[in-house]
């Protein structure tokens, strides 16, 4: 099969032939229509995930046609349309026993830990656990979204956020994660302010029911803009990015027992990020931390999706074919465009 290799971190990948993958006896392989590319696959490219094994496949937000099946795989069979959470759980342990799949203890992520989807096929883990069928009419690149930033987005919002109808809520860092947590958000009732440095970015939240915008750039402090603007602080701010910078004005922007939600990784050197935790204490903060959602967590957020109160679909701004992959996750440090990219490999 075709697939999208790097040998050295940060060195330019390459679209070459490689062996194609065999399904687990608990797994399947399928066949890869379509593939986001994500800020993680940058970050597992620039050599800040610890999980990652060189050479090295990325991509983990995809959806496809199952192509082989394991033999202990029950559920699945040859031609299902498929997708999967980022994080593909083990089913077993203690975390997964009580239905928290997405921190599961022994996860395995296509693209971090094995060879990813930026690839004709792709081997996924644990199908019975991890598969979730794509709904008809649902088109791949729609559903390649949905695995990582639409359910993380979903999770972070509904689930750790608790958002509730007529609170404000702040979105630090408009990329796809961001912009699916203003759709989302918008779409509980909540009034949203977005906070980006990209004014097309911005554009993209106020499409998607963002009320209020800041523009990073041209303001010296995001989050006094996003108090001014809400009459005190947003009861809930996401840093949907994951920067130092964003996570302090995330922090900064909420009201007194605010609630913060990181969903943006934050890489270091050391492996730790300062928080303005004395805000925190003083003002009774919540944080919280946010990491993907379970595949038995789906159906209510496809309901939503069916009955068209959300539309992945309009994140989805450019796609492009598996020889231009390589190009655009090198980009995806310093020009990402605004919206979500997906790669098709069969192109
Ligand atoms: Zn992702
Ligand atoms: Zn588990």
């Amino acid at each position: 099969m075709r697939a999208v290799v790097f040998e050295q971190y940060g060195e330019p990948a390459a679209v070459r032939e490689v062996p194609d993958p065999e399904p687990a006896e608990h797994g399947v392989v399928v066949r890869v229509e379509a593939t986001g590319l994500c800020r993680s696959d940058w970050h597992g490219w620039m050599g800040h995930d610890p999980d990652i094994t060189l050479p090295h496949v990325p991509g983990h937000e995809l959806a496809g046609v199952v192509e082989a099946v394991g033999s202990r795989v029950t559920g699945w069979r040859p031609g299902d349309r498929v997708t999967v959470p980022f994080v593909c759980a083990c089913g077993t342990c203690p975390s997964c026993a009580a239905g928290d799949q997405q921190v599961c203890e022994r996860q395995t992520q296509p693209g971090f830990h094995h060879w990813g989807s930026f690839a004709q096929f792709v081997a996924l883990d644990h199908a019975d656990v991890n598969l979730v069928a794509i709904p008809d009419g649902m088109a791949y690149a729609t559903a390649a979204a949905l695995g990582c930033r639409f359910a993380t987005a979903f999770r972070a919002v509904v689930r750790q956020g608790r958002v509730a109808a007529g609170e404000w809520v702040a979105v630090h860092g408009c990329g796809g994660v961001g912009l699916s947590a203003v759709m989302i958000a918008a779409a509980s009732g909540a009034r949203v302010v977005a906070v980006d440095v990209s004014s097309e970015a911005l554009g993209l939240a106020r499409s998607f029911g963002a009320a209020a915008c800041v523009d990073a750039t041209g303001t010296a402090d995001p989050a006094a803009a996003v108090r001014e603007l809400t009459g005190g602080g947003a009861h809930l701010s996401l840093d949907a990015l994951g920067s130092p910078a964003t996570c302090a004005s995330s922090v900064g922007s909420l009201r007194r027992r605010g609630r913060h939600v990181q969903v943006g990784l934050l890489p270091s050197v050391d492996g730790t990020t300062p928080v303005p935790l004395a805000r925190a204490i003083a003002l009774e903060l919540e944080l919280l931390g946010s990491h993907g959602m379970a595949a038995h967590a789906y159906p209510g957020m496809l309901e939503l999706v069916r009955s068209g109160a959300l539309r992945p679909d309009l994140l989805v701004t450019r796609t492009i074919a598996l020889d231009a992959a390589p190009a655009a996750l090198a980009a995806m440090g310093s020009a990402p465009g605004a919206g979500v990219t997906v790669i098709e490999p069969w192109r």
